[in-house]
Order: C-alpha cells, then sequence, then structure tokens
C-alpha cells in the first residue's frame, strides 16, 4: 500500500476492438482527470457509431464463428484465472490507476476495489464450471426432457464511474465466463482500470473479439450499444434515468436487459442495539466510497429512545473522518467524482437546509483544487422529503425517528429504490422480521456494505432486475434450451392423431 503513488506519466488510450488498440473513425480524443487535483491523466478515444458497429461486429464473429462459446467450461475458466493473476501481479498499476482515476483513498482501491475484483475474477471463473444443464426426465412418457444452458450471445457491458474496475467484473467476466462475447462502454470518466484490464486480456490469451471496449460518449455509444439488432443483450449498471432510457431504445429489438440503477438504503437502529456497534456502522455505510455508492446507508432511522444518544455518538465519529489526499494512507475519503457531481451534492446540501435540520456540517474551506466536500448529516420527521426519497450520491445521509417496528419498516420501504438495506438490533425476531418484511434486494443485520461474490447483489423495484455477483448471475448470461427426446422409435407417435389422422 506504502507504494502506491499518483502516476505522473501521461497515459494515451485506443479503443479496444478485437485484440488491436485502434484510433476512433474520426480520431477525436477526449480528456480524463484526476478528480483530487483536476490535472489531466489520459486521453481517450471519443468512439462514435462507426466505432460502436466495428466492435460489436468484432464481438458477433468472434460468438458466431469462434471458439470461444465452444470452449469447455474449464478452458475459458484457465483464461479468467490467468486474468486475475495478471491483475493481482499488477495490483499497484491497477491501484494507482484507479486512485489517479476516481481520487478513491489509496486504503480503499487496493484493499477493497482491486482486491474484490480479483476475488470475482476467481469466483466467476470457478463457477461457471458449476453452470448445468438438467438431465431431466420423462415428462411425457414417450420422450426425455433435457435442459441446457446457454449463452446469451452479444452482451453489452454498459458500466458507471463509482466503482470502475468492479463493474467490469461484475457485468462482462460472468458475460465471457458463460461463453458469450461483449463490448463493454465503460463511464466516460472513469475508463482507465477498463482500457488496463484490456491490455491484461490480450496478455492472458483471451481470443480475438471476445473483450472489446469502446470509450465515449453513452448518448453515442450507449446508443448504439442499445440499438444495434447484432447485440443480444445489455448488461448496465447506472442511473434509473439513463437504464429507462436504454429499456426502451433495447425493447424495439427486443433484448434481454439486467438493469442495476439507483438506491437509497435504509439503515434501522432499534433500541436494544449495540449503539457502538451501529454508530461505527452508520459511518462505514453512509461514507463508503465517499457515499457515491447505490448501497449507501444514506436513511439512518432511530428508534425514538436513543435517538438523542445515537446522534451525539454518530457526530462525534464523523468529526474524525480524515478527508484529504487520496495517497495519504491515512485519508478515509477522497474528493468526489467530477465538478458537476460536486455541485449536484452542494444543491442537494441547499435543499436540505430547507427540507430539515442541520445537525452536522463539516467545514471545506482549506480545499484549494480537487472536487473536494465534507461530511453533513441532516435530521427531519419528514419522510417524504427529496433528500430522503432522492439518490444524493454524496456524503450526506439523513436521520429520521421512529417508535414502532411497524412504523420502521413503513417508512423504510416507502422509496422507490431496492437495493440494500440493513438493521440494528440484538433481537434475533426483530431481525428475522425486518428481514421479511423490509422490500430490498439486500439486508444485513448488525453490519452494511459487505457482498461476497458468493451472494448476490440483486435489485428489486425501481433498482432494477437480475443479478450481478454470484452464480445466479452466471444465469442472467444464460438462457434456457429445452431438448426433446423421443424415446419411441415410432414413425407415428401416440398423439399425432390430435393434427392428423386416427387415433
Ligand atoms: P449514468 O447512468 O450516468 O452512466 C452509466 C453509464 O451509462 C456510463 O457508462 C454512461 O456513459 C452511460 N450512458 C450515459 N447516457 C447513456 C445513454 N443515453 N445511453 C446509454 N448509455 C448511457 O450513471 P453514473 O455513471 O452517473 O453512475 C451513478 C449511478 O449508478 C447511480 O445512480 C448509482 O446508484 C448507480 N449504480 C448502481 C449500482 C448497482 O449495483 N445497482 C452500482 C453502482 C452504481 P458516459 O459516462 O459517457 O455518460
Amino acid at each position: 500500500m506504502g507504494g502506491i503513488r499518483f502516476t505522473n506519466m501521461m497515459k494515451n488510450y485506443g479503443l479496444f476492438i478485437n485484440n488491436e488498440w485502434v484510433k476512433s473513425d474520426k480520431e477525436e480524443q477526449e480528456s480524463v482527470v484526476n478528480p483530487a487535483n483536476e490535472m489531466e491523466i489520459a486521453t481517450i478515444q471519443k468512439g462514435g457509431v462507426g466505432d460502436t458497429r466495428a466492435a460489436i461486429d468484432a464481438a458477433r464473429e468472434a460468438f458466431d464463428k469462434g471458439e470461444w462459446p465452444k470452449l469447455s467450461p474449464a478452458s475459458r475458466a484457465e483464461f479468467i484465472l490467468r486474468l486475475s493473476r495478471y491483475v493481482e501481479e499488477d495490483i499497484i498499476k491497477f491501484g494507482e490507476t484507479e486512485l489517479a482515476n476516481t481520487g478513491k483513498p489509496v486504503k480503499q482501491v487496493v484493499d477493497y476495489d482491486v482486491a474484490y475484483t480479483i476475488d470475482n475474477l476467481r469466483f466467476f471463473a470457478g463457477a461457471a464450471r458449476l453452470i448445468d444443464g438438467v438431465a431431466a426426465k420423462e415428462y411425457v412418457t414417450d420422450g426425455t426432457s433435457i435442459l441446457r444452458r446457454e449463452p446469451v450471445g452479444v452482451v453489452a457491458a454498459i458500466t458507471p464511474w463509482n466503482y470502475p474496475l468492479m463493474m467490469i467484473a461484475w457485468r462482462a467476466i460472468p458475460a465471457i465466463a458463460a461463453g458469450n462475447t461483449v463490448v463493454v462502454k465503460p463511464a466516460s470518466y472513469t475508463p482507465m482500470t477498463t482500457l488496463e484490464l484490456a491490455k491484461a486480456v490480450k496478455d492472458a490469451g483471451i481470443p480475438k473479439g471476445v473483450f472489446n471496449v469502446v470509450t465515449g460518449p453513452g448518448k453515442t455509444v450507449g446508443e448504439e450499444l442499445a440499438r444495434n439488432d447484432k447485440v443480444d443483450m445489455i448488461a448496465f449498471t447506472g442511473s434509473n434515468e439513463v437504464g429507462k432510457r436504454i429499456s426502451g431504445i433495447a425493447s424495439a429489438t427486443v433484448k434481454r436487459l439486467s438493469l442495476e440503477l439507483g438506491g437509497k438504503a435504509p439503515f434501522i437502529v432499534f433500541e436494544d442495539a449495540d449503539l457502538d456497534a451501529a454508530t461505527e456502522g452508520a459511518v462505514v455505510g453512509a461514507f463508503v466510497n465517499n457515499g457515491q455508492d447505490c448501497s449507501a446507508a444514506t436513511r439512518i432511522y432511530v428508534q425514538e429512545g436513543i435517538y438523542d444518544k445515537f446522534k451525539a455518538l454518530y457526530i462525534e465519529k464523523i468529526r474524525k473522518i480524515r478527508v484529504g489526499s487520496p495517497t495519504d494512507p491515512k485519508t478515509d475519503l477522497g474528493p468526489l467524482i467530477s465538478t458537476d457531481h460536486l455541485k449536484r451534492v452542494r444543491s442537494y446540501i441547499e435543499l436540505g437546509k430547507k427540507e430539515g435540520e442541520v445537525l452536522y456540517e463539516g467545514n471545506n474551506d482549506d480545499f484549494r483544487s480537487g472536487y473536494f466536500t465534507r461530511p453533513v448529516v441532516f435530521g427531519t420527521e419528514n419522510n417524504r422529503a427529496r433528500i430522503v426519497q432522492e439518490e444524493i450520491f454524496g456524503p450526506v445521509p439523513v436521520m429520521l425517528k421512529f417508535n414502532t417496528y411497524a412504523e420502521a419498516i413503513e417508512k423504510a420501504n416507502d422509496v422507490v429504490y431496492g437495493l440494500g438495506s440493513s438493521v440494528w438490533t440484538r433481537d434475533v425476531r426483530t431481525a428475522m422480521m425486518a428481514a421479511k418484511d423490509l422490500r430490498f434486494g439486500t439486508v444485513w443485520i448488525n453490519d452494511h456494505v459487505p457482498i461476497p461474490s458468493e451472494m448476490p447483489w440483486s435489485p428489486m423495484k425501481r433498482s432494477g432486475f437480475g443479478a450481478s455477483t454470484s452464480k445466479y448471475s452466471l444465469e442472467e448470461f444464460t438462457t434456457l434450451k429445452h431438448v426433446y427426446v423421443d424415446l419411441t422409435g415410432a414413425a407415428r407417435k401416440s398423439w399425432y392423431y390430435q393434427v392428423y389422422g386416427e387415433k
């Protein structure tokens, strides 16, 4: 971890199509900026429709005529394990690149983002070997039914800026592990680790056309992926607004969709909870990745009898959060991703001052450059306030009170999103009741955030549909095929008379 620093070498990336680095049609480029110091750190190609089509054609050819879908699961697993070893050997490079491109603190990029990505890669390599068709049975006496699981085809993976490398591990790697080929469109703010991974794809010997990357504006590259008839599936992680737009476009060609959209996680603390543990968890839950996390605990519901005590302890802990240079091993929070996003978060902070009461506000006077902002905590009694209902995606949690179990669940469920949620209690019955009653794809009991590679990250409600991580995500990237085998050998089967002739 100590070896990590800002790389001061400027990088110039091409598009990655058919395992070759190419310039975009129009040879236009875009800058990539370090959000901690606003310096240009790379140029990428501003891909257009022609470039996107070239990548789709490469993926199509590799799927329809190439060896990849036909390889044994063990062979595909070996390629992906090799890829994981390249990332592991180059962990400093991946860490430095992610750090410079996102402003995440060094301890997060190395010990979480890159380490977890490696674990995801290893998991998918192994899990893809377990994808099975079921040798079923005779559901009608004359024939045997067999189920096969087949890859879907060409998958477009469109990813967000908050976990750039990890989202490739969630959206593109299970796709190729299951035998599909992919075109990846990374977020324009944070394309660098995706492009570094493409280098490792080539080094690992993954055949050409299996993993392609097109950088460029979402409106151009992303929409062409959603529109193009040669793409079979879109795996999208990002905002609800763009998710809806993609669904609309993709419906014209009836594409399979997996959408992982926004979140607004409740964090429910009952009177019997361990207060020290709950306040530690609320700091980590709310400020994970600077609040730029779809699972961030942004709605902190605390039972009335312990509200004041919880608030005092929570704010005492928030005061200790260290905001600063991402390269400093002691830094807890770096900058937000961009100047536009900083403006958006600030506008929610102004809104919060009208809708609620400021319980804590960090002082931002010492930041000279970079998109930094310190935590702000609001309190409100209005569950319908916009700061309670809308995704702010910054270090801005809101505290609310509740009286009874029923009120806590009703308030927590009263939101359009359904990704993560957590419950803090020592009572097993309360915990298990809440696990049943909360309408969120994940319920953590006495913790918030962990998503083991083996478990699904599965959205409910308007947070989307389709699991990421786990064997269930591999199912998303495969389709069922029924094979029926006649056992009678008869020219006229027993049921043919229903269509013509006599019994
Ligand atoms: P966006 O929806 O703005 O962008 C996501 C991706 O879509 C980017 O690659 C973007 O490209 C692309 N895109 C933008 N416009 C279009 C379009 N019209 N058609 C096709 N693609 C397009 O999300 P953010 O990057 O801002 O990410 C933050 C969001 O992601 C939050 O809402 C967050 O909750 C969600 N998220 C959800 C997760 C989950 O597991 N459910 C996990 C992580 C994040 P470009 O960058 O070029 O604009």
